[in-house]
């Protein structure tokens, strides 16, 4: 049976977690369908981190430029190429075949909205994030677990976090941890378990240190709490 991966995001993390997906799948010999969503063209300050990226593909759709270069590494892989943004509006179209979803966008409301539908669709959702030498995961298991308004709440205040853009995405780290992000998706693509379920991976680049966060299901949590699972299945 093909399974389905949506990589939402195909930025620093979102590159190297499709080409390891896509690498995994076939040596694994799961025929897999990989949809690439991103609304966004390649410019020149993308291509330090955003490995299927070149220089000559400037101006290009991410999507596009991405499902050729993958093309010649998953020959069991079905890419299909989403030139949309994720929003309320797109959501449930993009979600909609979804087995996995790989979350590499870069701002925190699109997050807790991935999160949200995830889990309002009880689809198993791989989140990672970069924000200068720091990197993290977390698997969020619907149903089976916690998510990451568990831990968060929300998304932090306006100015309280510099934004990417600000502080920069260390580079070598997006490998680390887009890798980890496909690593973790073939995990639950292939039935074994999640391995950053229930707890935030944390990753110090600058250091080498790797860091482990429980998160404890929140009962009265907004996404996957008793009140939010009420008002979905009253
Ligand atoms: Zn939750």
């Amino acid at each position: 049976m093909i399974r389905t991966a949506v990589i939402l995001g195909m930025g620093g993390l979102g590159c190297p977690a499709a080409l390891l997906l896509c690498e995994e799948a076939s040596a694994a010999e799961l025929p897999l369908h990989l949809v690439l969503v991103d609304d966004d063209r390649v410019e020149a300050s993308n291509l330090s981190r955003q490995i299927l990226y070149r220089d000559g593909d400037r101006g290009g759709l991410k999507v596009d430029v991405a499902a050729r270069r993958l093309a010649p590494f998953g020959p069991l892989v079905e890419i299909e190429s989403r030139p949309v943004r994720f929003d309320p509006s797109t959501s449930a179209q993009l979600l909609r075949t979804a087995d996995v979803v790989l979350d590499g966008t870069d701002a925190f409301e699109t997050r807790f909205a991935v999160n949200d539908a995830c889990c309002a669709a009880g689809i198993a959702l791989v989140h990672g994030a970069v924000l200068g030498w720091t990197g993290q995961i977390l698997t969020v298991l619907p149903r089976r677990g916690s998510c990451l308004r568990c831990l968060f709440e929300g998304p932090p205040p306006p100015g309280a976090l510099p934004a990417c853009s600000e502080a920069g995405v260390a580079s070598p780290l997006c490998g680390v941890i887009g890798a980890a992000m496909a690593a973790e998706a073939m995990r639950v693509l292939t039935g074994l378990p999640a391995r950053a379920a229930g707890r935030l991976l944390v990753w110090e680049g600058a250091t080498g240190r790797r860091r482990e966060i429980p998160v404890r299901p929140d009962p009265v949590c907004a996404a996957c709490g008793a009140p939010a699972r009420a008002e979905r299945h009253p």
